[in-house]
């Protein structure tokens, strides 16, 4: 076991939600501090606010990974004697680094949205709106065949080769491989200035863009070469799709009225706010955490019965109506399910690969409404 620094707690985090599934112009990353000391304890929250401030200095916490950006419009003064002044030097002062997943955490496969929907239990989800694919590439690299196995097991334990529930696909095809070794060189197999021919495996697979350089490493530090072979081709096909929000189906129809009860006490809240008439029947649901108001098209399209999302404005309640979909707003808060979703992702990534430091959900309530 060791401790890590700040850079390889991300690195890991980064792997569970990758940078470039973020909507453009999210202020996501690292906002505070430095990810070069040694991480013992990391706070996850939804929030900075100041009281999430003190409870990581209680904690002892180097790192905060939070979803909403504490820095979101530039600030253009830090004065301490303000808010955002004083968190930020108490942040400071304390060595904690501040890092915010927002966009990128609702997308991803296990984020926000999915812990929503689990929350929900419903079933055969789907991403509700499509916002980034994940490009395909090919690699084929020319190897000798005893080094053959070797290269596939990294390559697949590198993330490469994953056709829809498969792991490790590869194809590969053998031929003869020639060179020729040239001054100052150190070949595995054949002697400088003299043509070699060596019986060589041509393995194919394909891998997500994101896993490139990893990719690449794992099969160059089993490669037995000094020089080996590779090419890497763009696919022109369909990666991974990425989205905001998830669509389910309920295991059984219930009416508007119980679902919303049923909402309320799933996403731990003091109130919903509902839309549409109670007695009508709901199987199929929609779900997208935070402010979703602007997508209910796209669950009215995709055959939602309801619609739910945060700060549903009224007049997007109204259209929304007229169209006939049924809305739940449980509010924005109900996003605070990263907390304990994200802690326990990262443990587990963590123990895998033998990093001593500890994930702690943020116990401060960040809502700022009350319901009288
Ligand atoms: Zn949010």
């Amino acid at each position: 076991m060791k401790i890590p620094n700040g850079h390889e707690v991300i690195q890991l985090f980064e792997q569970f939600a990758p940078k470039e599934l973020a909507m453009e112009g999210d202020k996501i990353g690292l906002l505070v501090g430095s990810l070069n000391q040694p991480v013992k304890n990391v706070l996850v929250a939804l929030d900075v606010v100041e009281d999430v401030v003190d409870e990581a200095i209680d904690k002892d916490a180097q790192l905060i990974i939070s979803h909403h950006p504490l820095i979101y419009h530039p600030l253009k003064t830090i004065r301490t004697e303000e808010s955002y002044g004083r968190i930020i030097s108490k942040l400071l002062k304390h060595d904690i680094a501040v890092y915010a997943a927002h966009t990128n955490l609702d997308v991803t496969f296990g984020g926000v949205n999915d812990l929503l929907a689990e929350k929900l239990g419903l079933l055969e989800t789907e991403v509700l709106v499509p916002t980034y694919e994940m490009t395909l590439k090919k690699l084929v690299v020319y190897a000798p065949q005893e080094a053959a196995d070797n290269i596939r097991e990294a390559l697949g334990n590198a993330g490469a080769g994953f056709i829809g529930n498969y792991s490790h696909c590869t194809f590969s095809s053998q031929g003869t491989g020639r060179f020729l070794p040239g001054e100052n060189t150190n070949p595995y197999i054949g002697s400088i200035g003299e043509l070699e021919a060596v019986a060589e495996e041509r393995i194919e697979t394909i891998f997500p863009q994101n896993l490139e350089r990893k990719v690449l490493k794992a099969m160059l530090q089993v490669h037995p070469y000094e020089e080996p072979a590779y090419d890497i081709y763009p696919l022109d096909m369909k990666g991974q799709v990425y989205g905001l929000g998830r669509i389910g189906y309920l295991s059984k129809e219930v009416t508007l009225e119980e679902f919303a009860a049923f909402v309320k006490e799933a996403l731990d809240v003091t109130g919903v706010r509902v839309v549409g008439n109670l007695s009508d029947t709901i199987k199929r649901v929609a779900i997208l955490g935070g402010d979703g108001g602007k997508y209910y098209k796209t669950a009215i399209r995709k055959g939602a019965d309801v619609f739910i999302t945060g700060d549903m404005y009224y007049h997007t309640a109204i259209d929304a109506k007229l169209d006939g979909l049924h809305i739940i707003d449980p509010g924005h808060n109900v996003e605070k399910v990263m907390k304990r979703g994200v802690a326990k992702k990262m443990m587990e990534l963590c123990r895998e690969k033998k990093f001593q430091v500890n994930f702690i959900p943020s116990l401060v309530h960040t809502d700022p409404f009350l319901f009288l």
